[in-house]
């Protein structure tokens, strides 16, 4: 039997300072998000109870909004409190949680000054990102021939829906071609992440990763290069050029939902799962749930 889809199912979601019953989280048709992609969101987990990097990515929500020029009516500490009530009204421990703040229906057109400002949070329980089978053998990861925009071009710092369009655009044909997911390049031509989360290569025992200056530096990337510091690994921010995919021994992917998932194949390169990937893996599944790892 499939899932039920998302809009058909029992729970409640915060909205706009109130918990509403799941099926009534509703907004009109004309809403200026729907229309002109005004709306910024994030994606984190909670583990046992405990969200996460939650102050993190409160922040980063309020700071995603202020770049597409509009300002989330509730604090950080309210955003992140309204996250637990969520998961607390749900009765869930282990879940997904999912933010969202977005441009109302007052107004029609591309300006939108004087939109009310919305926000709602959902949670639901989800499993490995990728699936269960995917940590053993790796991601098959296709290259995408759309690639991310220069930060002149888009808000690229912004965790905002409309910079998604191209990455369901990349992921729907990798798919069609038989992959898991996509690698994007930048406007420039350099590695730049997957459609949903951040990637690393392995070489020579030392971790290198794309500088993040056009795509999201994200929450779970920054947590990886401290915990493989903190082992004292090599980690080398730098442009890395398609060519170079070659030379690397391993990879793998990070991010909230994707957590760390290890990459087999990306276009006509394989890489090894091996035991930095697998120890990243411990590392981060350690961090979260509160337990030290093993350093
Ligand atoms: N890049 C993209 C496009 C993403 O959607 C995500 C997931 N939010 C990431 C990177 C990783 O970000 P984080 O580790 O903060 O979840």
């Amino acid at each position: 039997m499939s899932d039920p889809p998302f809009d058909d199912r029992d729970g409640w979601i915060w909205f706009d300072g109130e918990l509403k019953p799941w099926r009534e989280a509703r907004v009109h048709v004309l809403t200026h998000a729907m229309h002109y992609a005004s709306a910024v969101f994030e994606g984190q987990r909670a583990y046992g109870g405990t969200i996460f990097a939650l102050d993190s990515h409160s922040r980063r929500l309020v700071r995603s909004a202020e770049l597409l020029g509009f300002a989330i009516p509730w604090s950080v500490e309210a955003i992140s409190e309204a996250c637990y009530q969520t998961l607390a009204a749900n009765g869930l421990d282990d879940a997904y949680v999912r933010p969202i703040a977005w441009r109302g229906s007052e107004q029609m057109g591309v300006a939108a000054s004087r939109s009310r400002i919305h926000l709602a949070i959902a949670c639901w329980a989800w499993g490995a990102y990728f699936g269960d089978e995917a940590l053993e053998r790796g991601l098959r990861l296709d290259i995408s021939p759309w690639r991310r925009p220069a930060p002149h071009t888009a808000p690229t710092e912004s965790k905002a829906a409309g910079l998604y369009m191209i990455c369901t655009l990349a992921k729907h044909r990798a798919a069609d071609r038989g992959y898991d997911d996509a690698l994007m390049l930048d406007w420039r031509g350099q590695v730049a992440e997957a459609t949903g989360a951040n990637i690393f290569f392995v070489k020579d025992g030392a971790l290198h990763t794309p500088t993040p200056d056009c795509f999201l530096n994200g929450i779970t990337r920054q947590t990886v290069i401290r915990l493989a510091r903190a082992r004292g690994i090599e980690v080398i921010e730098r442009a890395i050029w398609p060519e170079e995919l070659e030379g690397f021994e391993q990879c793998f992917l990070t991010g909230s939902a994707a957590e760390v998932t290890p990459v087999g194949v990306i276009g006509p390169w394989r890489f090894e799962v091996g035991a930095l990937a697998r120890q990243m893996m411990a590392d981060y599944r350690g961090h979260v749930r509160g337990h030290r790892p093993n350093v």
